[in-house]
């Protein structure tokens, strides 16, 4: 089987841009699992599901995993690139409560471990944790939480976005959802490495992770 090398952590913590890069420079594919929890999200909204109804949400899963396909670009949905709709403060909200139901991440869970036979670079929260706990490399990328609101609304301003102190509230609220939830929340996995990128710049944060995979 392939190498498996699980990214995760929290919201803005670069963890995106770093499994892109090391993907690239180790000829692995890559999924950015969050977004899978935004198409949900994205689906529910446009459907006007419930975000705490899980039935509903459940199937809704199912469906998505029919017609859903991935590149290193982001991800469609019956042929239709739904990446850009997929990167909007509303879905990212929207996919943390869907993420929060147990059931939902039930469903994701094989799909997640099907792509990764292979081998690949996956990111996510609870990727080294319960998706692959037995990935060969794992990795906990964090940085401050004032540095990712920083980088997040500068992405969001592309977009015509909010201020950088609501940006900050958004973050708090995301990563207090993320930590707290009963279900597979987000926590750095015992075997991981450590990498706070709260000073450095994404190319250091990939070289750091070659550096361990070489080792
Ligand atoms: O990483 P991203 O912001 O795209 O993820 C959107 C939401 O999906 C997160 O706020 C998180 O709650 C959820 N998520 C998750 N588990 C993952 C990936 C994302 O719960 N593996």
């Amino acid at each position: 089987d392939g190498l498996q090398v699980a990214i995760d952590g929290p919201s803005g913590s670069g963890k995106g841009t770093a499994a892109k890069m090391l993907a690239k420079e180790i000829g692995l594919p890559v999924l950015d699992t969050g977004l899978l929890y935004r198409l949900i999200g994205g689906l529910a909204i446009e459907r006007a599901i419930a975000l705490d109804e899980s039935e509903s949400l459940v199937a809704l899963a199912n469906e998505m995993l029919e017609s859903v396909a991935w590149t290193v670009d982001g991800i469609t949905f019956d042929g239709e690139n739904w990446t850009d709709r997929l990167r909007s403060e509303a879905v990212g909200n929207a996919a943390s409560k869907v993420a929060s139901q147990p059931e939902v991440r039930e469903c994701l869970l094989g799909l997640q471990r099907k792509i990764a036979e292979s081998g690949c670079v996956m990111d996510g929260r609870d990727i080294g944790t319960v998706v692959l706990p037995g990935a060969q490399a794992k990795f906990f990328l964090t940085a401050s939480v004032r540095e990712r609101a920083r980088r997040r609304w500068i992405q969001l301003k592309e977009q015509g976005g909010s201020s950088l102190e609501a940006v900050v509230e958004e973050l708090k609220m995301r990563d207090q959802r993320d930590q707290e939830r009963q279900h597979a929340p987000l926590l750095q996995a015992e075997d991981a490495i450590a990498i706070d990128s709260t000073t450095m710049r994404v190319d250091d944060v990939v070289d750091r992770m070659t550096g361990v995979l070489e080792r």
